[in-house]
């Protein structure tokens, strides 16, 4: 199989789930080899896709290099992985990709306008020779040897609107355009105090995510499940910063943006491909109780 390109630059604006601010992120298409690059303005540094560029995958996935950062890249990632777009070029106005919707599917039909192009280089996936494990108790990622890449995913919460979901599934393109990518990011209501106290969620609302309150959802669900698909979605965009495709069945329990990152590190390490610098720091999040990309929006307040 050879990479892929969009054709043409395409923009699209929204706000900032976690900043609250109003961006503008255009893709452009990239030259073969260059993977998904990211940059905070035209003249910005270039901030590549990959896991040396993580610097924070506590609620969302941050890329940052030299002082500059983007947030919330998971969505965008998942999308172009879903539609198999290995090189892309990201300019963000900002320093966040607008939550539009809370899921991957304004990115999938952003990326449809642009259309594709193959390149002249082939795509080289990586396959998974040995087992590998992270995290531990009920959260935890493996990924197992396997012809194809796989995704069983179990959920499972106290909430009783979320309860116990799990799925397993050969993601393709129209089952990630179909299954995976309308699925929303959700939050718990109960944790809005604490977000937003370190600024996060700023830009949340029932416009952009599901909010899960005491007695249930405050918004209607595309998917009964549409919290475990949801946790696909991430995954599949976390997993996008090895920048190639990855041959093995991926087992996860109730992980997040942390525990992704975690695995796309063990699998590198695995395959010595790590190229982080001796001495970066990186800030990883502590494990945390509740569902670890979840955060709570600001409700309308005729529906609390
Ligand atoms: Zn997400």
């Amino acid at each position: 199989m050879r990479q892929q390109t969009i054709r043409k630059a395409v923009s699209l604006e929204g706000v900032g789930l976690h900043s609250g601010k109003r961006v503008k992120v255009t893709l452009s298409p990239g030259p073969a080899d260059s993977g998904i690059v990211f940059r905070a303005g035209a003249g910005g540094e270039p901030i590549p896709a990959a896991p040396e560029s993580v610097v924070d995958s506590h609620y969302a996935t941050t890329l940052g290099h030299n002082g500059s950062r983007i947030q919330t890249v998971e969505h965008l990632m998942a999308a172009a992985a879903g539609l198999s777009i290995d090189n892309l070029d990201v300019v963000v106005d900002g320093s966040e990709i607008p939550a539009m919707d809370g899921s991957a599917k304004p990115f999938v039909a952003l990326l449809a306008t642009a259309g594709r192009t193959t390149q002249g280089a082939r795509r080289r996936p990586i396959t998974i020779t040995q087992p590998l494990h992270v995290g531990g108790g009920n959260r935890w990622l493996q990924i197992v040897p396997a012809a194809q890449f796989r995704i069983s995913y179990t959920l499972d919460n106290d909430h009783p609107a979320i309860g116990m979901q799990a799925l397993s599934c050969v993601p393709t393109e129209q089952s990630f355009i179909e299954d995976y990518a309308p699925a929303r990011t959700y939050g718990f209501l109960k944790d809005l105090g604490i977000m937003r106290k370190h600024g996060l969620a700023l830009g949340g609302s029932l416009d952009n995510a599901i909010v899960v309150g005491k007695r249930g959802t405050l918004n209607g669900l595309r998917y009964r499940d549409e919290f475990v698909r949801h946790k696909v979605l991430d995954l599949i965009g976390d997993l996008a910063l090895l920048g190639r495709p990855l041959l093995g069945h991926v087992i996860a329990r109730n992980a997040g943006h942390a525990l992704n990152f975690e695995l796309v590190v063990a699998v590198q390490r695995a395959l010595g491909l790590e190229r982080r610098p001796a001495g970066a720091t990186l800030r990883l999040a502590p494990v945390r109780e509740a569902v670890s990309d979840s955060f709570t929006p600001a409700p309308a307040p005729a529906t609390i």
